[in-house]
């Protein structure tokens, strides 16, 4: 049998050896526990520490950041990150503590993250360096088949001309994924250069729609574009990347429809926001798989049986972009269907 004071000396030998680091403010929100792993990392000796209110902490040169994340008082649970300098990355966790439902203080875990931060930064240099440079030979190559393709500089059999169709489809393909991975490689590294216009929401939405007739076409699909019969007001967006919004999600809805199927985008006014939503009668998303479509690389079982050519990344793009708007993304879908993606955007 172990006993309580046993136990205790335990408890505090675990945190002094412990390799993150941890400190308990009271309910006066002055610190009364720092063990050595937090000496280290804010290079501070206990004895100047203990007994010290959070206010205190911008004294200290490291341990200020941490006040200034911390605030003057730690009221509720939370967890964010602490970038000291480049060389040291802290995660911050802060846990309110109860004894017998009353508040008794707040314990805070320091935790250091920069190893996994280098590693996922090299990680997305890494993508951003190959797709950079993958980007302009394959526009070379693009553009050299387009030329060989249109017969400008010759003459092509039937022949040629299906074996110079396949090969541009495929390097469209690729360059797409280079183009996606590029924007994926922005949102990752928070380069979030837009460039916010107030623009005519509609007319976006007809060009992009312009775009994609040949492909609806194609299809034999029925397409229907609904507006309300008052002007919408403008909304502050940067084009392109909205553009980009709506290019994915029209690609997606005719992708995973059927032949004959039927599209309707429809914009609509609701006061604060003005809401799009593209509808089709497609293939949907099994229900058990809708908590991942946002995520990347996601593919849902029954698209990669039908439509080889996705990549998954389309809509953790879409979701990216119209946050960054802040805007709101969702949609429904049931498999064999149909689904519906909307998007609201804040009018200004
Ligand atoms: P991609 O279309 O390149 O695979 P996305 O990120 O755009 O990538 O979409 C992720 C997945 O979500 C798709 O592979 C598909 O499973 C599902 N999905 C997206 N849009 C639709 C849609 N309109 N109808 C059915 N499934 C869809």
């Amino acid at each position: 049998m172990i006993n309580q004071t046993e136990n205790r000396g335990i408890t505090s030998i675990i945190i002094e050896n412990l390799t993150d680091g941890l400190l308990f403010f009271n309910k006066e929100n002055k610190v009364s526990l720092i063990n050595p792993a937090a000496c280290r990392v804010f290079q501070i000796n206990k004895d100047d520490i203990l007994g010290r209110k959070i206010d205190d902490f911008s004294n200290f040169e490291k341990l200020s950041n941490l006040f200034y994340l911390l605030g003057k008082e730690i009221k509720e649970y939370f967890k964010k990150e602490l970038e000291i300098n480049r060389d040291l990355i802290l995660e911050v966790t802060s846990i309110p503590v109860e004894e017998k439902g009353d508040k008794i203080g707040s314990l805070v875990i320091i935790h250091n993250v920069t190893r996994e931060k280098m590693i996922e930064k090299m990680k997305t240099e890494f993508v951003s360096i190959s797709a950079h440079q993958l980007r302009t030979p394959l526009s070379e190559i693009n553009w050299s088949l387009e030329v060989l393709g249109s017969e400008k500089i010759g003459k092509l059999t039937e022949g040629q001309k299906e074996v110079l169709k396949k090969a541009h489809y495929s390097n469209k393909r690729i360059l797409n994924l280079v183009d996606d991975l590029l924007n994926v490689v922005k949102i990752e590294e928070g380069r979030r250069v837009y460039d916010l216009i107030p623009v005519d929401f509609e007319n976006i939405v007809q060009s992009v729609i312009k775009l994609y007739q040949e492909k609806i076409r194609n299809k034999q699909i029925k397409f229907e574009f609904q507006v309300p019969n008052k002007k919408l007001p403008k909304v502050n967006v940067d084009t392109k990347k909205i553009s980009l919004v709506i290019q994915n999600l029209l690609e997606n809805a005719i992708s995973y429809n059927i032949v004959g199927g039927m599209i309707t985008i429809k914009l609509e006014n609701k006061g604060k926001e003005i809401e799009f939503s593209i509808e089709d009668s497609g293939i949907g998303i099994p229900e058990n798989e809708h908590k991942n479509v946002f995520q990347k690389f996601f593919r849902a079982e029954n698209a990669l049986k039908k439509e080889t050519d996705g990549n998954g990344l389309g809509l953790f793009i879409v979701k990216n972009i119209v946050e960054a708007h802040n805007g709101r993304v969702w949609f429904e879908s049931i498999k064999d269907k149909g689904s519906t993606f909307y998007f609201s955007l804040p009018v200004k």
